[in-house]
């Protein structure tokens, strides 16, 4: 519930006709960095229909996970190499709450590591959620974090801002993705400074509050974004099953906002970025169907 409660407060998402602005629409391949699977979602949307989805969106590639971890073997054995395997650290809702002290959530996650994926090997932990900054400090998340350094994995964490720097401070290097550049609206130039402070960390920008204003970027997000270009991921964080729906505005939106970027910057946010991160091949640059 909190979860719901933090991202209907910053849920604001507007989708606006296509050529409302001047500016071309970004029309790259793109690459979802932030992609549930969830077992709510299998039946109305079995891989194809997703998979399918993600085509006509133009989206080449993703991070995917879900709840259990079932749904990202079922997905990534029909998709393409460019579908990265993340290990959700839930079973089950109950785990939101208390993974961070949890023995068993360590576990299995070990346990999935060595089974792998039908699409190799899994590439990161998450997403996980801590709600309270303190609990980045609990035993199963600070060894969660050495595991994740000592064998190059990426985490995917919903996060605030002082649980990014505790996170990064018990396994300093670590590849961690922020999910929604923060969950309060954390100001820029703290979300700067721990960019500028932590090497490994990336900011996911689905959600994030103040971005754009009427499908138009923000100044001081367009200066930062172009600052730290090879720092930043979109992802669609389809965490209801409702998102699967609205799959295609989703990313047309984010279109929008690149194509008011310089193209070389939204080429590197919108697949540049994760290509990079997860070492993925030359994606087709054509645009989307309609
Ligand atoms: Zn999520």
């Amino acid at each position: 519930m909190q979860r719901r409660r933090l991202l209907q407060a910053g849920a604001a998402c507007t989708v606006l006709p296509r050529g409302a602005w001047a500016q071309p629409l970004y029309a790259g391949p793109m690459f979802d960095a932030h992609l549930h699977y969830n077992d709510d979602a299998q039946q109305p949307h079995p891989p194809a229909d997703v998979l399918a989805r993600m085509a006509r969106a133009g989206v080449r590639g993703a991070l995917v996970n879900s709840r259990p971890n079932d749904g990202t073997l079922r997905l990534v054995a029909e998709a393409g190499p460019q579908w990265v395997p993340f290990v959700r650290l839930y079973r089950n809702r109950a785990d939101y709450t208390g993974w961070f002290a949890d023995d068993g959530i360590r576990r299995m996650v070990l346990a999935q590591l060595e089974a792998g994926s039908p699409a190799g090997p899994f590439r990161g932990l998450g997403e996980f959620h801590l709600y309270d900054s303190a609990n980045a400090d609990g035993p199963t998340a600070v060894a969660l974090m050495k595991l994740a350094r000592d064998r190059g994995l990426t985490v995917l964490a919903h996060v605030d801002d002082v649980a990014v720097d505790k996170l990064l401070g018990h396994a300093p290097g670590t590849s961690l993705i922020w999910a929604h550049t923060g969950i309060a609206g954390e100001p820029l130039a703290r979300v700067r400074e721990l960019l500028e402070k932590h090497p490994g960390l990336c900011g996911e920008l689905s959600y994030r509050p103040g971005l754009t204003q009427d499908g138009r970027l923000s100044s001081d997000w367009r200066a930062l974004l172009t600052r730290h270009a090879d720092r930043f991921l979109i992802g669609s964080d389809t965490w209801i099953t409702q998102r699967w729906q609205h799959y295609g505005d989703l990313f047309a939106d984010y279109r929008q906002w690149l194509g008011q970027l310089p193209a070389e910057v939204a080429g590197r946010i919108a697949w540049g970025n994760a290509a990079q991160r997860f070492g993925l091949r030359e994606a087709s640059a054509t645009t989307p169907a309609t």
